[in-house]
């Protein structure tokens, strides 16, 4: 039996970078005030079409999609921020503090080509701040992106920005969209043919290389944006520059999910190819309403999980810390049996200990300390015992010193602790 495609098993030989990623992530999150928050993975399917968009690729063409023994239609979520509106609505979280700020980790599930970087399961992490129009959010979810990249020693990124505007500006924007691609309708894809009636904004983010090229020098929602999309759009980069935050204006970045407004933003690494996007987000002031939720502003991004760790990876930035503090070679049953004991206490107390119970011989058993990648080795056999000096051996060092039975889990505990 095979895993199918696009899904992957990831291995405890990779795991320790996921786990130092939500470690440092979630830290950050807590001290900007984040709460964390656990949807569940399978949602109504309208719930998606309708946040996300019907005319984007995600809803036609990459979502996992069924009937369930009932005919309910159901869909394996393809990203957070749908699900996240509908449980703020669901629960009436605006009605105790309209202000919210929660994050989740988790996977999401695309239909897409599998390749580097893209998988029909991954996984992200995800936060969403609701209730807060002032562009200073927008300005500190990106300082907090770059922060959290910072902290992980991550180099070679850069921050996209750019405002979308809203439904204020839209109509000016649309107009001159749809000049242009009335002229340049013949060299559009079968794709995005169709898309122009219904929902031209998606053209721009069209990944078929002829439209490309059709589309240089088509209109920016930049250089349509009403004065109170304009103040917010100056305050963002204006704070970003005051913090010392790296980024850069890109008049063509539009997003792939057609409930974006105002600031939207990638992160985009030069190490991974195609796949050159680690994070994305935006603002999305008319969601909750759309959800049928009270007017709110709201604004998030999402990390591509399994992305930030194959960069990660490629700058070998995986500390080889050790993963045993100590190993105990126990020779014979009574050594065994107080092996048994001392591991388990010393476990309990967040000590790393392993014990070999399978009778083996001295020397297979220093092997697999070595294979473990023990700090220490502590020797017990029926020698040891009678004499009560065990022998306490660092691995690094190759030092030696004797240690009594009395009291041993204490003195070990004070030795072993750094
Ligand atoms: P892309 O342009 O690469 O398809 P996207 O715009 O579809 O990305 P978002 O919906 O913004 O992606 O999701 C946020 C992040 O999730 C992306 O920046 C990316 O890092 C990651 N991501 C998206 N799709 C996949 C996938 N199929 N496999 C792995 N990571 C993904
Ligand atoms: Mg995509």
């Amino acid at each position: 039996m095979q895993t199918i495609r696009g899904f992957r098993d990831i291995l405890p030989e990779q795991i320790s970078l996921w786990q130092r990623v939500e470690k440092e992530a979630f830290a950050l999150f807590d001290s900007f005030g984040f709460k964390e928050i656990r949807i569940p993975v399978l949602e109504k399917t309208d719930l998606f079409a309708r946040s996300i968009g019907e005319t984007t690729d995600i809803v036609e063409k990459e979502m996992y999609t069924f009937p369930d023994s009932k005919g309910a239609h159901l869909t394996l979520r393809p990203e957070a921020t749908a699900s996240i509106c509908r449980s703020y609505i669901q629960h009436k979280m605006y009605a105790e503090d309209p202000v919210r700020k929660f994050y989740m980790t988790g996977p999401m599930f695309r239909r897409e080509r599998p390749q580097k970087g893209r998988y029909r399961q991954f996984y992200q992490i995800d936060a969403e701040v609701f209730g807060i129009e002032s562009a200073y959010i927008d300005a500190q979810l990106i300082f907090l992106l770059n922060e959290l990249f910072k902290r992980l020693g991550l180099t070679g990124l850069s921050a996209h920005v750019n405002s979308l505007g809203c439904p204020e500006c839209r109509p000016s924007f649309q107009k001159a969209l749809l000049d242009f691609l009335g002229e340049r309708k013949d060299a559009l894809c079968e794709n995005c043919a169709r898309r122009i009636k219904k929902n031209p904004l998606r053209i721009l983010d069209c990944k078929v290389e002829s439209c490309q090229r059709a589309l240089s020098g088509a209109p920016a929602t930049i250089d349509h944006l009403c004065p109170a999309c304009d103040d917010h759009f100056s305050i963002v980069r204006s704070a970003l520059k005051k913090q010392g935050v790296d980024f850069m204006v890109d008049k063509s970045l539009v997003r792939g999910l057609d409930y974006y407004t105002r600031t939207a933003w990638e992160i985009k690494t030069t190490t991974l190819g195609a796949q050159s996007a680690v994070a994305g987000g935006g603002r999305y002031d008319g969601l909750v309403k759309e959800l049928g939720g009270p007017a709110t502003p709201a604004i998030g991004f999402a990390i591509g999980f399994d992305r930030l760790v194959e960069v990660l990876e490629q700058l070998e930035l995986e500390s080889k810390r050790s993963s045993l503090d100590l190993f105990i070679v126990a020779l014979g049953d009574a050594a065994l049996a107080k092996g048994y004991l001392w591991s388990c206490e010393l476990n309990q107390n967040g000590i790393r200990t392993e014990v070999d119970f399978r009778g083996k011989s001295l020397k297979s058993l220093m092997k697999r300390a070595n294979k473990l990648n023990a700090t220490h080795v502590l020797i017990v056999g029926e020698n040891e015992l009678n004499k009560n000096q065990l022998i306490l051996r660092n691995m690094d060092t190759k030092e030696q010193s004797f240690i009594s039975l009395d009291n041993l889990v204490s003195e070990l505990m004070t030795s072993l602790k750094k």
